[in-house]
């Protein structure tokens, strides 16, 4: 049997419909932004593997670091132990996020970091004895895939079997251009008419909605209005995180500093799945005391993996070299060019650029759904150029490895608009 035959027979894959959807492709190996399937066709890599690999695949100097805590420590457990790679991790943290966060938890996906900063935003109000139970999230948003995740994520196909089984969550517009004012008149009213814990949102980029953007005063401004009502803020990085946006976090383009963070994805570089949500002291504070009930009980099993650690460590490392940097600045400048060349195609309804994020809307007669017939044929289309691409219904997004060279780069634009001619 090939690896695709075995496949079929034992494996069940995140977002598919196994009665109509395609074999998977058996990838063997990978490296920098490109990939290999079991014959040996390559594929570049345009979306850093869901938005996890910055530095390319197989990237020696976070393996070696992975190697080396390996066979040094490692786990252990983070219940009443401690070890140097989770200090090392807090204390850079500490240097590159905004300066209000000052207490780190670990998990181990995008969806935990979410399911604690929301189970954290309810607890503070509970140990204060206040009422507070209303989460407030933008529409669209996409926060993963667990209970209290899923509540706050608005993309309905995706929870439409789970309705009415969720914590009390309402949600306001997206700020985008013409649409601030709503967003802050709703953001106003909702907060007037519910008992709201917190605001969760994606700053400034909805990955999962199609690399939907707003700019950072719009937001700013949410947050303003929720600190004035004494609402947590929760800013959902895990996607926009680590140099995505330009910045090392899209926060560090708004004035205003969120109460929590999360972070996963690209935390690891790719290679370890873990996550970390970030508070502030006074979060914390209000869960430190002698009644043993006021305590965080929230934890997992592999918290604060050394290796995972070590891992995070290296990327940080990788992130903060000056190639890195210019290498965002150079995608970013390729992205805009691109931009300028495709936004006036007939074909185009507009194109979006931030950071090393592009995202393109191509007209389309019907109304195009999430996993549309558009959505396919695109899909195909790229993946038979040896393009790896996942559509957005009518929206083409590029979110490369930052080490991605220019004619790779360029190989990707030629394929989209390839592509735009063909559907
Ligand atoms: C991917 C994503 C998540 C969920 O992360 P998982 O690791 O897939 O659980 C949460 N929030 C945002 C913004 C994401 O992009």
């Amino acid at each position: 049997m090939t690896l695709t035959e075995k496949d079929s027979q034992y494996l069940w894959h995140p977002y598919t419909q196994h009665k109509t959807s395609q074999t998977p492709i058996a990838i063997s190996r990978g490296e920098g932004a490109l990939l290999w399937d079991e014959n040996n066709k390559e594929y570049i890599d345009a979306i850093a593997s869901w938005w996890v690999n910055p530095f390319g695949h197989s990237n020696k100097f976070i393996a070696d670091a992975i190697y080396k805590q390996l066979t040094t420590l490692e786990h252990v457990l983070f219940g009443g132990f401690t070890h140097e790679p989770a200090i090392k991790v807090a204390e850079k943290l500490m240097e590159i996020l905004p300066k209000n966060q000052q207490k780190i938890f670990f998990s181990d996906n995008g969806s935990t970091a979410v399911e604690v900063a929301i189970k954290v935003a309810l607890q503070y109000f509970f140990n204060k004895g206040e009422k507070r139970t209303t989460i407030i999230a933008f529409e669209n948003a996409f926060h993963g895939d667990t209970f209290a995740a899923m509540a706050a994520s608005g993309i309905s196909f995706y929870t439409q079997a789970f309705q009415g089984m969720f914590i009390d969550v309402v949600r306001i517009p997206v700020p985008v251009k013409g649409q601030e004012q709503t967003s802050f008149e709703a953001l106003e009213n909702v907060i007037q008419h519910h008992n709201c814990a917190g605001f969760i949102f994606e700053p400034l980029v909805q990955g999962a909605a199609g690399m939907v953007m707003y700019e950072p005063e719009a937001l700013d401004k949410l947050i303003s209005i929720c600190k004035e009502n004494k609402v947590l803020t929760i800013a959902d990085e895990v996607m926009t995180g680590f140099g995505k946006t330009g910045k090392t976090f899209a926060m560090d383009y708004v004035d205003a500093d969120p109460d929590m963070m999360c972070l996963s994805k690209a935390l690891t570089g790719g290679t370890i799945p873990m996550a970390i949500t970030t508070f502030t002291q006074e979060i914390f504070d209000a869960f430190y005391d002698d009644d043993i009930n006021k305590a965080l009980f929230h934890g997992h099993t592999f918290t604060a993996n050394p290796t995972g650690c070590a891992a995070a460590l290296a990327s940080i490392d990788l992130l903060q070299t000056d190639e890195m940097q210019s290498n965002i600045e150079r995608i970013n400048k390729n992205h805009l060019e691109f931009q300028k060349k495709i936004e006036s195609h007939p074909k185009v309804i507009t194109a979006r650029t931030l950071g090393v994020i592009f995202a393109v809307e191509i007209k389309s007669d019907s109304e195009e759904s999430y996993y549309g017939s558009m959505r396919t044929k695109l899909y195909n289309f790229f993946i038979e150029n040896g393009v790896v691409l996942r559509p957005v219904g009518n929206i083409v997004y590029i979110l490369p490895p930052y080490i991605m060279r220019d004619e790779q780069l360029q190989k990707v634009y030629k394929t989209i608009e390839e592509a735009i001619e063909m559907v």
